[in-house]
């Protein structure tokens, strides 16, 4: 490739990268086709590639900031990215290490795995109260979600009990105190 050549794409692609097309009167239609081509295609976004490597033809991009474990694998999955080849390698590799167990640990791990990928730490509080409020311990309510009982600690500690019900009187304010008139 010739220096201008490069020069020109790669001073396209800086005006281009974190451009939205539908700002630049692509209709919304049309993006979406086009983004769901690219994902189809498997092909990853600029905020996969690292700048100091992305000329690099033997590089690879990094989708989910953890590549490479089965960590990545669930998070392409649960975040219906493109499979990358060093999570699939990942994710091969931990369904060897774990074959061997018998169908309860293994689900038991599988869901741990899964959990550790989720950013959805809300869920696992609020659902870990619903299982202890139905009377469940601390224990097996972890273990009903997939999670270390520390992971639902620390859920629990993120995310406080809200009130429940979305009725405007079960949450309401609380009346005014009467006056003593001191
Ligand atoms: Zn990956």
């Amino acid at each position: 490739m010739f220096a201008k050549t490069a020069h020109a794409l790669a001073v396209t692609y800086n005006e281009l990268w974190n451009q939205q097309p539908e700002l630049h009167g692509v209709t919304r239609q049309a993006a979406n086709r086009f983004r769901n081509y690219a994902r189809a295609k498997g092909w990853p976004p600029p905020a996969a590639w690292d700048d100091d490597v992305i000329d690099d033809p033997a590089a690879l991009p990094e989708w989910t900031g953890c590549c490479g474990t089965d960590r990545g694998w669930w998070m392409h999955t649960l975040q219906k990215l493109p499979m990358c080849e060093l999570c699939e390698a990942a994710h091969e590799r931990w369904n060897a290490k774990h074959r061997g167990l018998e169908k309860g640990a293994f689900q038991a791990a599988l869901m741990k795995s899964r959990a550790s990928a989720s950013s959805r730490g809300s869920d696992i509080a609020e659902d870990g109260r619903e299982l202890m409020r139905l009377g469940h311990s601390y224990d097996t309510a972890a273990g009903r979600l997939g999670v270390t009982l520390n992971h639902l600690q620390q859920e629990l500690h993120r995310h406080p009990a809200r009130p429940r019900g979305r009725s405007p009187t079960a949450v309401g304010k609380k009346p005014p105190e009467p006056s003593t008139g001191r």
